[in-house]
């Protein structure tokens, strides 16, 4: 009998749900807008609307629901469903939402930070797919991170395990979010790195990227940016080098500490492809140790948008072990 899950990815612009069975396939998709809802209650029970909605629509016996798994941005304790605050969410410290949700469905619900359900999702149905040891990661405005080890997530003591992103890369370096300084993330996020290459084109660097957004760099992208790399403008390609190179040093650290089989990258930055990769995959074979570093396999992430889904319900699916991706 397939059995299934809902997996809900509750992010800053959209709350994402659907249905996964347990080979990881995903139907009845519907998302609301996270900021539509003012208040932790309004959206808290938007979402059990939601499930009741999704639950009639599918007309499945409940016998075939095994539960609800939510993934959030931020810190929470696994163990109780506890938030403990939210990344761009205001009024969610403290959140006992495991407890809050279960009241209103007539389901067990397990809750757990958004990356580390991103990393299980790849680890059992996409990029990941027969490791048992890896790191993902993802690349956008923040980067995150998921631990893996020996099949099962790696949560750390405080449930905060995985920060990738605020991994030092500088000793003195620029000021981050965090009140820390140098982080990974204040160099290699997404606005951080469209913004330093903005200035360089604003202070006459020659490029073919003004003419690929028409002269409106607020247009630009990664992808674009990876564009005029593979059309071999100059400018873009010492950009990818240079991002690659930053994020290849902190993996190349992962690497030896770790000694992971695969990292898997995902997120809007990955989109950069190629140009990105190449440089990643050289750092880390320079920089990390000979053994860790043949090993390791650095992968694009497969799942795109639905691995935040289908890594929630994921944690249904191995009930004796509770996030084992095997
Ligand atoms: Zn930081």
């Amino acid at each position: 009998m397939t059995k299934f899950a809902i997996g809900i990815d509750l992010g800053g612009t959209y709350t994402k749900l659907a249905l996964v069975d347990t080979k990881g396939k995903v139907s009845n998709r519907t998302k609301l807008s996270t900021a539509a809802y003012r208040t932790r209650a309004g959206l808290i029970a938007a979402i059990v609307a939601e499930v009741n909605a999704v639950l009639a629509k599918a007309r499945l016996s409940p016998r075939k629901i095994l539960g609800v798994g939510i993934g959030v941005p931020g810190i929470v304790d696994f163990r109780r469903g506890r938030v403990y605050n939210l990344t761009n969410v205001p009024g969610w410290e403290n959140t006992p939402l495991k407890g809050m949700l279960e009241a209103k469905l007539d389901l067990p619900v397990l809750v757990d930070n958004d990356v580390n359900l991103m990393a299980l999702g790849e680890c059992r149905f996409g990029a990941g797919r027969g490791a048992k040891n890896l790191v993902c990661i993802t690349l956008g405005t923040g980067v995150g991170g998921g631990i893996i080890i020996d099949g099962a997530l790696y949560r750390g003591s405080a449930f905060s395990a995985g920060e990738v992103g605020h991994m030092p890369l500088k000793e003195r370096g620029l000021p981050c979010g965090c009140g820390s300084y140098g982080c990974l993330e204040r160099y290699v996020g997404n606005r951080y790195i469209v913004d330093e290459l903005k200035g360089k084109i604003l202070r006459g660097s020659p490029t073919i990227i003004k003419k690929l957004v028409n002269n409106d760099l607020s247009a630009m992208t990664p992808e674009i940016i990876s564009k005029a790399a593979l059309k071999g403008d100059r400018l873009s390609i010492d950009f990818w080098n240079t991002v690659g190179e930053r994020i290849g040093v902190t993996l190349a650290g992962i690497v030896n500490l770790l000694n992971p089989e695969r990292i898997i990258i995902g997120g809007g930055v990955a989109d950069a492809g190629e140009p990105l990769f190449k440089s990643i995959r050289r750092t880390v074979g320079e920089r990390a140790l000979p053994v860790p570093g043949k090993a390791v396999k650095i992968l694009k992430a497969k799942l795109g948008n639905d691995a935040g889904i289908i890594g929630a319900a994921a944690l249904f699916f191995y009930p004796e072990t509770r996030g084992r991706c095997k």
